[in-house]
């Protein structure tokens, strides 16, 4: 289980992007889920994928 990004930044303009399908208090969720991401700035959708981090140690 992992905690995705609560904001990631766009990587057409550099605005902020904020999940669709997944909000901070609903918690970890399984690595691999797909969430989508809706750029505030240019309206770009952005999905990406839930990935474990390798600093665990
Ligand atoms: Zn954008």
């Amino acid at each position: 289980m992992i905690i995705p990004d609560a904001k990631i930044v766009c990587v057409d303009c550099g605005g902020s992007c904020y999940p669709l399908s997944w909000k901070p208090e609903d918690g970890p969720v399984e690595i691999g889920t797909h969430i989508g991401y809706r750029c505030a700035d240019c309206l770009d959708r952005w999905d990406i994928v839930a990935e474990a981090e390798e600093d665990q140690g």
